[in-house]
């Protein structure tokens, strides 16, 4: 039985699952743990050690013996990968231009799913990710899917002073959602849907604290 709360957070790209999620476990005291980071980590790690994404038995291996660990103090989450702190280095366009095709490998995945199961296993949690209220945490105490516009999407990446693009152009983000947003939703394992049992919320007119706030008063009307 399941004695944590578990708070699992699903949504296209852009949707706000990051920024949301953060702050919502800021404000509970719980854990939060963006999962797309690690599928960005796996994708970093696999480029740097000059392994082609078709080479599904050198992925397997790398992946498998590589250690995902988060570090978490005052809220600030850290991801290390092999000891290393990436945190900042995953938010790239050629990451995320590439990103789609690691997270389709299924092998990836079930590692990724077992880590992050076990980090959820023993403490209060906020989980973001595209499979979270589907797979990872199939029992969470409240499931989110959050939402928006492409076109809020887009601004809101092109405001994202994290991100290190070469170009700054609108149109070619907006494709570029897109096309993660197609891959994410139509790949055959895990693929991004609306888990049964999920509260959406459209954030696309909405500030950041007034999604805070529907999610809050959801956790307290459970
Ligand atoms: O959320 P973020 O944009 O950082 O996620 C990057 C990518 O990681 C997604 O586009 C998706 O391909 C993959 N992902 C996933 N499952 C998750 C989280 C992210 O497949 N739970």
């Amino acid at each position: 039985m399941q004695t944590k709360n578990q708070i699992a957070i699903d949504g296209p790209a852009a949707s706000g699952k990051s920024v949301v999620g953060k702050l919502l476990s800021k404000k509970l005291d719980y854990l939060f743990l963006d999962t797309g980071l690690m599928y960005r980590a796996a994708t970093k790690i696999i480029t740097e050690s000059n392994i082609l994404f078709s080479d599904l038995k050198n992925i397997k291996q790398l992946i498998k013996k590589a250690s995902f660990e988060l570090n978490s103090i005052s809220h600030e989450p850290r991801l290390l990968v092999n000891s290393k702190d990436l945190t900042d280095s995953l938010k790239t366009s050629q990451i995320d231009k590439d990103v789609s095709t690691v997270s389709k490998i299924p092998e990836v995945r079930e590692i990724l799913v077992s880590h992050q199961r076990k980090i959820a296993k023993h403490t209060n949690i906020v989980m973001v990710g595209r499979d979270i209220g589907s797979i990872v945490l199939p029992n969470a105490t409240l499931k989110i899917y959050l939402d928006a516009s492409v076109e809020v999407r887009t601004n809101r990446r092109l405001n994202d002073s994290q991100q290190n693009f070469t170009h700054n152009d609108f149109d070619i983000i907006k494709r570029d959602l897109i096309q993660r947003d197609n891959s994410d939703s139509n790949r055959e394992h895990s693929p991004l849907i609306i888990p049964k049992g999920s509260v959406v919320i459209d954030t696309s007119d909405l500030k950041i604290t007034e999604v805070i706030d529907s999610i809050l008063k959801e956790l307290e009307n459970l």
